[in-house]
């Protein structure tokens, strides 16, 4: 080791004795040498227990497109508690905030406001189920789309093989889960699994959800056509299509995946990005599916919705994103993709970089292309946790999955030091 972690040991063994594992996630628990505590965070930096200081990719799994303690969007949360944190009713801001978004994302017609990105997806399916009157929800193999029971399946590998209507079996990821009835699961990117899937039981189907650029797993785009055949398809069957864009959304493009791919969905779930590191979700999309909340008898509630502090944050980020800010992360992404590219052949090893500027994956592996979640079972797992390892000990911090996060604030001054510390990692990986 390099860095010195004593007082993360010390803090972790004590927190242990109050949280499991010592962590408040799942998905945190798996640091090394143990899950980190960090006291403080600046721009695109992270600052630990032990004095060390991280460049940050994880940016709270995608949340902080601005980076850590960003001055704009702080002080909108400031002003806004000063007036009152929660009313069980409307605030003027709230309608502010969903034409703000609709500016971005025409296909959200009407939205709802939520806490996070699992809860709008849970509240996307009984939309669409209330919608059509159909129970079958499709989703695809590595996409992850919330720790709920009704969709928390075949999320992480082993993957299957699809049968002759084209699904493959489904296998719930965690104890204590109740087993969905009415979810079935297709390998990514194979339209023809799609299709038969669809010519066999597309009667049942309520909803087809996908990440729209799977950025669970490896940051995987749909190939050419691949996103036009799902849209037409799932019309075709009179089912609805959801994206789901909490990591995408606002991060792929102004306008999220569905602007970069063109393609105008029925439901849209966003999360992550536009809260800027605070709890806000948003579910939108055709005004007539929306509008079953009200005249519908579907119903979508949550004490929690739309708190003056979430909207605030959420008005305060879409402001800051503007142009010059999608062109910082596209300039600092680009420089970092490349740069790691170029290290990655200099010595000597497979690193398959993948992905867009503002979110992308860093893999070892000659199987390539990469367009499923089977295809990135192929790459060397072990190695990627030692890079991570050795990047972490160098003061880079991707996410545990090796995803990386690029926001406004990660200048040429970070994105050195990150290759600096990049050349490192490789070269002792390289060296074993
Ligand atoms: N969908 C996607 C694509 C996600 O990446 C996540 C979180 N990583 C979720 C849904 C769930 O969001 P949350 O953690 O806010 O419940």
């Amino acid at each position: 080791m390099i860095l010195d972690h004593d007082r993360a040991r010390a803090l972790h063994a004590a927190a242990s004795e109050v949280l499991p594992g010592g962590v408040s996630s799942n998905f945190r628990l798996n640091g090394t040498p143990v899950p980190l505590t960090f006291v403080h965070a600046e721009g695109p930096r992270l600052f630990d227990v032990d004095g060390n200081v991280y460049v940050d990719y994880a940016l709270g799994m995608g949340a902080d497109i601005l980076g850590h303690a960003p001055a704009p969007l702080i002080a909108a949360v400031q002003a806004s508690l000063a007036g009152g944190q929660l009313f069980a009713g409307q605030h003027p801001s709230e309608a502010d905030l969903a034409r703000a978004l609709r500016a971005r994302m025409p296909s959200l017609e009407r939205i709802r406001f939520g806490g996070s990105g699992s809860e709008m997806i849970h509240a996307a399916f009984r939309l669409a189920r209330g919608f059509t009157g159909r129970s079958l929800v499709v989703k695809f193999e590595g996409h992850y789309h919330g720790w709920y029971d009704d969709i928390l399946v075949n999320t992480a590998p082993p993957w299957g093989v699809a049968g002759d209507d084209g699904s493959v079996p489904l296998r719930v990821m965690s104890t204590g889960q109740i087993a969905p009835t009415n979810v079935a699961i297709l390998p990514w990117n194979d339209a023809s699994a799609l299709e038969r899937f669809l010519a066999a039981r597309g009667d049942e189907v309520a909803a087809v959800v996908n990440e729209p650029i799977g950025c669970n797993t490896c940051v995987i785009e749909p190939v050419p056509g691949y996103a036009e055949t799902v849209r037409a398809a799932t019309a075709r069957v009179g089912a609805l299509l959801i994206y789901d864009e909490v990591i995408t959304g606002f991060r792929a493009a102004p306008g999220g995946a569905q602007e970069r791919l063109g393609i105008r969905p029925d439901l849209t779930v966003v999360a992550k990005a536009f809260g800027g590191g605070f709890s806000i979700a948003a579910l939108g999309g055709r005004a007539d599916v929306m509008g079953l909340v009200v005249t519908g008898g579907v119903l979508h509630g949550g004490t929690f919705n739309a708190n003056t502090t979430s909207i605030a944050a959420g008005l305060a980020v879409l402001d800051a994103l503007d142009a010059d800010a999608y062109t910082r992360i596209d300039r600092a992404g680009t420089r970092l993709m490349d740069g790691l590219r170029t290290l990655g052949a200099r010595h000597g090893l497979p690193l398959n970089v993948q992905g867009m500027p503002g979110v992308f994956n860093t893999a070892f592996t000659t199987h390539l292309p990469i367009r499923s979640a089977a295809d990135y079972a192929q790459a060397d797992a072990a190695l990627q946790g030692r890079f991570l390892v050795e990047l972490q000990e160098r003061g880079v911090r991707p996410t545990a999955r090796g995803t990386w996060f690029v926001s406004t604030t990660h200048d040429d001054e970070a994105i050195d030091q990150t290759l600096d510390g990049a050349d490192g990692a490789l070269a002792a990986l390289a060296g074993s």
